[in-house]
């Protein structure tokens, strides 16, 4: 028979393998392989479409964004909330997410690991944007692991308590010395706070022309979750 696949939450995962079900590794999906467990899943659980990878992104610049090999590159505080996670529909960030992380053969494509669940390290779909004539620019997604993940997004690991992790991956990937790892964060910082000065607009074509539907945040509701843009310039 073919695979069926379950929405199955994660806090009920240990039940649902006790009754048979199989994880995806490429759909991110529980899944029953014979009608046995299908018809055991489907007394609890609801079936789930399989979702379909996107992995082309007219545009894309792949090559984006790789002068050094792992940087600290924070999202302007101006920017909150204007991520692609919170443009699309959630059933759009399976398909991408998907995409990014299979058209990598499921490794980080900064630091090369695999994901390593045991040690809480999985492969996450980044944004890089570029900031130009006042309009963040998505110029490419690329597959990190979460550790990657974590010293590109450093104030958010900092505010985590996660400093010391990203800091030393930081190090080890880029073979710095602590010296050269200050410089960094600095000019990091200097370039995110001169950013979150201003307004931004937006510019998600690479995922408009691969037939994705965009849907931005109006100022209202961005202001409605922290984000006042008011004192700033255009
Ligand atoms: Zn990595």
């Amino acid at each position: 028979m073919m695979a069926v696949y379950f929405q199955i939450p994660h806090a009920d995962k240990d039940q649902a393998k006790a009754l048979g079900a199989r994880w995806s590794t490429e759909l991110e999906l529980w899944y029953a392989a014979t009608d046995i467990v299908a018809g055991r899943l489907a007394e609890r659980w609801k079936q789930a479409t399989p979702p379909t990878p996107l992995d082309t992104f007219p545009g894309e610049d792949r090559a984006f964004g790789q002068a050094t090999r792992l940087y600290v590159d924070m999202i302007p505080s101006s920017c909150w909330l204007t991520n692609v996670r919170s443009s699309v529909s959630a059933d759009d960030w399976k398909q991408i997410s998907l995409g990014v992380k299979q058209r990598a053969h499921r490794h980080c494509e900064v630091c090369h690991a695999p994901a390593d669940n045991a040690n809480k390290v999985f492969l996450e779909a980044h944004e890089r944007f570029e900031y130009v004539n006042g309009v963040q620019v998505l110029r490419r997604l690329v597959c990190l692991c979460s550790k990657c993940h974590g010293a590109t997004h450093y104030g958010h690991a900092t505010a985590k308590g996660q400093e010391q992790e990203a800091r030393a991956h930081l190090m080890h990937i880029n073979g710095w010395n602590s010296a050269e790892l200050e410089a960094h964060i600095r000019s990091a910082y200097a370039l995110w706070s001169s950013r979150s000065f201003q307004q931004w607009g937006l510019d998600l074509s690479i995922l408009t022309a691969a037939g994705v539907q965009v849907r931005l945040p109006s100022q209202d509701e961005r202001l409605r979750q922290g984000v006042d843009l008011s004192a700033l310039r255009t």
